[in-house]
């Protein structure tokens, strides 16, 4: 059997997967998407060598990425997904009755294009009237906002390199801020605690620059290296680590009791901080 090794930016490991059927191999104006099959994860997308979902764990990360924040906030209606081109976070976020409007902001149509081929019930909202999708970078949709009207902003992108790399700096942060209402909800991923300790830590302190509340919670993900997933939440004060409407969705891994056992302890939060956790 022929097999995929993944060349993930930052990671001092590389993974190994069997490929069944090589399914689509291509070029965007960006960057290479490949979509192989696998035996035990079914069908895989991957950009520029790096797994971005499959079919069988995708909905770990998109849950987990998803409805922390959606919970955080009392009453979400306008979001914005930026990334995410697969469709996974959008399909998470049209689940709340309370929803009016998902700007969904992917920089390369052609992974949309891609996703609602060959991953039909993880594309399965792109196409729903409440969503627009806007072809373009994030981080200039966001700057060009002048309403401070958005109750979530969730951040899907690639790893923080290249392109990705406009939505984590402290102008894009602080442009997010300014959209987001006074009990608006910021989350992006940040990497792994194993692998990746020092820039989780570097995005925590940028964005407690912008933001007067940032946390910090994880999920596992078997297949990002590192496993150990950061996912950095921010608001205007409210904290992420408390529920404001009941957990009334469908989910196969996020519940109440796994929105507040996923945040990290308060005291190994500051440890991290002070830079005190030596690994
Ligand atoms: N869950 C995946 C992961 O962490 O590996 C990410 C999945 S999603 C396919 C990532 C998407 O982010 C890609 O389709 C990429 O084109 C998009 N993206 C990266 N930088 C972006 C930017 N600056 N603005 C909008 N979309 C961006």
């Amino acid at each position: 059997m022929i097999k995929f090794t993944e060349k993930a930016p930052y990671a001092p490991v590389e993974y190994l997967y069997d490929v069944e059927e090589i399914l689509h191999r291509g070029k965007s104006k960006f960057q290479d998407i490949m979509v192989i099959k696998n035996p035990y994860y079914g069908k895989m997308l991957i950009l520029d060598d790096v797994v971005q979902i499959t079919e069988r764990d995708e909905f770990f990360y998109h849950e987990m990425l998803t409805h922390v924040a959606m919970h955080a906030n009392p009453n979400p209606k306008k979001v914005i997904v930026i990334g995410g081109g697969d469709g996974g976070v959008v399909r998470e976020v049209l689940k709340y009755h309370s929803i009016e409007k998902v700007f969904f902001v992917e920089i390369d149509e052609e992974v949309i294009n891609i996703s609602r081929r060959f991953f039909p019930a993880v594309s399965s909202g792109v196409d729903d009237p409440k969503v627009e999708i806007r072809v373009m970078d994030g981080a200039e949709f966001v700057a060009k906002r002048r309403l401070s009207d958005i109750d979530a902003v969730i951040i899907d992108s690639t790893d923080i390199i290249g392109f990705a790399r406009t939505l984590f700096t402290p102008d894009f942060f602080a442009a997010v801020r300014n959209c987001l209402t006074d009990e608006g909800m910021f989350v992006t991923h940040t990497e792994s605690l194993h692998f990746h300790k020092d820039m989780v830590i570097e995005i925590q302190e940028t964005l407690r620059k912008v933001f007067p509340v940032v946390d910090l919670y994880t999920a596992a993900i078997a297949t990002y290296p590192g496993n150990w997933w950061v996912f950095a939440i921010a608001s205007k004060g409210l904290s992420p680590r408390e529920m404001r409407h009941a957990f009334e969705i469908e989910t196969k891994y996020y519940t109440d009791e796994i929105h507040s056992q996923s945040f990290m302890p308060k005291g190994m939060y500051e440890r991290l901080m002070r830079r005190q956790l030596a690994w």
